[in-house]
Formats: structure tokens, sequence, C-alpha cells
């Protein structure tokens, strides 16, 4: 086995394919499918062995002694590989990735260095609710992203939900309505003005675009949670702070200040009120990704410390001794459980969540217009109307329900949650190996430990994560993880009872009948809903 505790070597032995290292992927081997996650998987790879692995320890010192140090040749040279523009769909010029490509690109990238890899991790999540929205968005900013892209002036992407007051609280709709929000995006003519403070924003301080959650009435604020999309150079906005972490350095996270930022009405993502449902369905699809990034973590800190051992040198008398082996062992083991968790998870959600969706027949036809035609004023008009919004919404509740994207939710939680304590376990056992040797290896695996830890943090703690897998797997609850239809969604247009007075959830002319009936953000036990 080669030695790869040094920048200069850090190629390593050669990667298991992608049916070998996943076996649910082998009754796909040879598919064109597979193919392309391989291509995928490789240019991340090449992206971390050329750009990530050699700089990490540089890169995350820089950020320690300045926090709003940040290298955007990073960035274009990742740009170079496509990794700003696999998730967008392919009608806006990308290529129409889902989980799985997230989190195969990230266990790739955090494997080198999980602080480079949130940079791309973080713009996808900021890019997720854009996803949601449906042809709306298609022509709008995900198409500039592909743009700037191709042109080499990448922009970037965040996604703002925490504030200072409401971290756990906004990820979670029962606690949404009962957490110390603070934040209001206060309708006007023609728009919004937002105001108030986002905590935590990963790539917030570098963001051309954020995807920013708030509510219209800050007193009833699961009910009117909505999600903007915030252009960063608007005149009020402003970075009040970077902050210093403890790992994941490369990519800054800033508290955002909003001062009465007018967002006009057309940059409402999805529908005025939709936010909280919508935020479920986001994590559904964001936690599988980051799962991975903690199972990267993992294996990175693994094949680093594995060949340390096996380069002999100072490290020549652990080879052989059996405790070492089992650790070994023992890692392996809990890095391949670890990967069918968040393979599971992402393939689930992909199905279940937006698969459906992007294979109903009317999105597949709006996709086959072409794009100049989309974007004639007729039809984006039309396209990007209230009414289409509310086609959106129908086609997501025609194509999965309540139930299966609560139970997907629930798995990704899983694997977030049993993941991010992997990561923890393995780094801390890695450390350990290495005790007190004063080697290379060592100042890798010491960030390696500290960039774990984030993930038990972030996309929900570990502990609400695990709330999420009692509610959807041991209780067998439902959220109501979908929009309402029509009018039920709008609360400053109607109450829920009106709503259910004027028909509201009624079969669609264009979609047909709905997959379940239109309610508020209640739960039963068990059951399709
Ligand atoms: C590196 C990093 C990057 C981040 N990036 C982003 C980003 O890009 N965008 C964004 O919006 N946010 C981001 N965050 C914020 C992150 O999502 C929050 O930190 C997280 O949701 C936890 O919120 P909190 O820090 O306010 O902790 P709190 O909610 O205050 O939680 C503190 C503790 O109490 C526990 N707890 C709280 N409520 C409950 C409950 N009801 N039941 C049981 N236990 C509970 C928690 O599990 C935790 O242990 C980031 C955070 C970090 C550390």
């Amino acid at each position: 086995m080669p030695a790869t505790t040094t920048a200069a070597s850090c190629a390593g032995p050669p990667q298991p394919t992608l049916a070998q290292r996943f076996p649910r992927f082998s009754a796909d081997a040879g598919s064109s499918r597979l193919r392309q996650l391989e291509r995928l998987r490789e240019r991340a790879r090449r992206f971390a062995q050329q750009h990530a692995r050699g700089r990490a320890l540089e890169i995350d010192r820089r950020a320690r002694e300045d926090p709003r140090f940040f290298d955007w040749e990073l960035v274009r040279a990742g740009a170079s590989e496509g990794l700003l523009s696999f998730l967008i769909p392919k009608q806006a010029g990308g290529g129409g990735g889902l989980a799985t490509e997230a989190a195969i690109v990230m266990e790739e990238l955090c494997a080198a260095c999980p602080g480079i890899a949130l940079i791309f991790g973080a713009h996808a999540l900021g890019i997720s609710p854009l996803l949601l929205g449906g042809p709306s968005q298609w022509d709008g900013v995900l198409a500039q992203l592909v743009a700037s892209e191709a042109q080499e002036r990448p922009m970037l992407m965040a996604c703002a939900i925490t504030e200072p007051e409401a971290g756990t609280d906004v990820e979670d709709p029962d606690l949404l309505a009962r957490g110390r929000i603070t934040t209001h995006a206060r309708p006007v003519p023609g728009g919004y003005r937002l105001t108030g403070t986002k905590r935590f924003i990963s790539n917030g301080s570098v963001a051309r675009w954020i995807t920013i959650l708030m509510p219209t009435d800050p007193r009833n604020p699961a009910q009117t949670w909505t999600c903007f999309l915030l252009d960063t150079r608007s005149e009020g906005f402003s970075i009040a702070r970077v902050e210093s972490k403890m790992g994941q350095r490369a990519c800054p996270a800033a508290e955002l200040s909003l001062q009465e930022v007018f967002v006009p009405a057309e940059r409402v993502v999805g529908r005025p009120g939709d936010g909280a449902a919508a935020t479920m369905i986001v994590l559904a699809c964001s936690r599988p990704p980051v799962a991975a990034i903690a199972t990267g973590i993992a294996s990175g800190a693994y094949e680093r410390v594995r060949d340390w051992i096996a380069s002999g040198g100072q490290a020549a008398d652990l080879r052989n001794r059996q405790h070492v082996q089992l650790q070994l062992a023992s890692m392996e083991e809990e890095i391949h459980l670890a990967r069918q968790a968040y393979i599971d998870a992402a393939t689930e959600v992909d199905q279940v969540a937006l698969g459906g969706a992007l294979r109903h027949p009317l999105v597949r036809a709006l996709g086959h217009v072409p794009p100049s035609v989309r974007r004639s004023s007729l039809m984006r008009g039309w396209i990007t109307s209230p009414r289409a919004a509310d086609a959106t919404v129908a086609v997501m509740r025609r194509t999965t329900s309540d139930r299966a994207v609560t139970r997907s939710l629930a798995l990704s939680s899983l694997a977030k949650a049993h993941c991010a304590d992997v990561a923890m376990r393995v780094t801390t056992a890695a450390l350990d190996l290495v005790g007190m040797r004063d080697v290379p290896v060592r100042a890798e695996l010491q960030k390696l430990w500290r960039d774990a830890k984030l993930t038990q943090i972030y996309e929900g703690t570990n502990q609400l994560n695990r709330i999420e897998v009692h509610r959807g797997l041991c209780a067998q609850e439902t959220i109501s993880c979908l929009p309402p239809l029509r009018a039920a969604a709008h609360p400053n247009r109607e109450s829920p009872a009106t709503a259910a007075a004027t028909g509201a959830g009624r079969q669609d002319p264009l979609i047909g009948p709905a997959a379940g009936a239109d309610r508020q953000l209640v739960r039963a036990r068990g059951g399709e809903r």
C-alpha cells in the first residue's frame, strides 16, 4: 500500500467503482446513469486532488488568522469541473443532478478538505429551494449561474434560515410556530421589505444570491414563512460579521444584516406562506449530502491513518498489532455502513421528493420548449404567474404525498445523524492511533476532527434529526411537508377555513386530482394523507 500522508502523494490507491462501493448500484452496472455518476465523481475527485487536499491546511490557517479570507481561485477551479452547476436542472443548462449526485460529489471533496467542499455544498443548498420552484426558476438566476460558470466568472449562492434566537426552531414547523423569530418581510407595493438578522450563513459573505426565509407576519411565522431570492447587491443588505470557526474554515459563515431590503414580488420562490413546507423538502434533499460530507471526513481520516500505518516509519510498531488491525477494521465497517445509509436516503428522496415532479408530463413538455420561446414575455409571464405556482404545487401533490416525504425526511435525518457521529468516532480513533507522534498526518487528522464536529450541528443538530427519525419512522407520524393546494396556501389571502369553503384542494384542471387533502401543518399517525 502506498504512503499518502503528504500533499505531494495525495493520489492514493485506486478507488473502487461506484458499483463496488454501493452494492445497490451493481444492478445498474454499465447503465448510462451509472456512467454519468462515475464521470461526475471523477470530476469531483480531480478537483479534490489537484486543488483541495494539498491546500487544505494552508487555507485553514489563513482563515483562522482572518475569518474573511476566501479563495476565489478554488471556486474558479471547481467551476471548471462543473461543480457549481451539476444540481441545476438540464432545462436551465445545468447537469440535472439531485441528492444522489450531490452526495457522491460531497464525499469525494470532503475526503480531501471539508471546508473547501462546504463552499460547493452551501452553494448547492442555496440552489435547492429554487428547484422546488419548478419551471418558473429555470430562466432566471439558475440560467445566470450556468452562464457565469461557463464564462469563468462564477457566482455563488447561499441559503439563510438560521436567526440569532432561532436555529433548531426554524428547521421544524412545530417549533417554528413557537420560535423567537425576529426577521420580517413586510408586504409593500410591488414586493416586500426584508428586515432582520440571519446568522451562521455559509457563503453568506461571498454569495451573489441568497435564498432567504422569513415570515410575512412575525406573529404567525409557520403559516407565513416565505422564501425569497435576495440579490446581495440590494440596498440595505450588509455583512455584520464573519464567524471565527473551529473547522471547515475555508467556507466563511457570516451574519447578514437586512434593513428594509426591497425584494420584488417576482423573487418570491414558490408561493408566499409555503416556506415551512418547502423547508422540510429542502432538508429531506440536503441531509443525504450532509451525511456524505460526514462520511467523506471519516473516509479521509481513515485512509490517511491506514496509509500512514502501512508506510512504516514511525508507525512501524503499529502495523502488526492486532488491536490496531481491529481498530482499522472497525473504521472500515463504520464507513461502509455510513455510505449505505446516505445513498439509501439520497435514492429515496430523489424518487419521492422531486423525481416524480420532474417526470410529470407538464414539466417535461415545458422542458421541450426552446428557452428563447420560454423567455418570451408572454410565456414567461405565464410561467411565473401565481397560477403557475399553484400548478407547480399541484404537480408535487400529484406525484408524491406527505407520508412519502415524511418518510424520506426521516431516512435523510437518520443518515445525517448517524454519519455525523461516525465522522466524530472515526476521526477520534484515527487521532488516537497517531497519538503524540509528531508526523505530518497528525495536523491533517486534527483538522478533520474539528471539521467533523460541525456536521453534528448544521443541517439541524443531531438531536433534531433524531426527533425526525422518531416522528417519521418510530411513531409513523405524517408531517404536512407539501404545500397545500391553491388558496389555502395564502394565509394573507384566505384562511384555511375559508379556503375549504371556497373549494381549495379540488381537482386542478391542468394537473388532475391531488394526491392528498389540503390542511395545516398538523400530523397524524400512520396512513397515507
Ligand atoms: C459551520 C456551520 C455552518 C452553518 N451554515 C448555515 C447555513 O448555511 N444556513 C443556515 O441557515 N444556517 C447555518 N448554520 C446554522 C445551523 O443550522 C444551526 O447552528 C443549527 O440549526 C443549530 O441551531 P443553533 O446553533 O441555534 O442551536 P440551538 O437551536 O440553540 O440548539 C442548542 C442545543 O439545544 C438542542 N435543542 C434545541 N432545541 C431542541 C429541541 N426542541 N429538542 C431537543 N433538543 C433541542 C440542540 O440539539 C443543541 O444541542 C450553520 C451552522 C454551523 C455551525
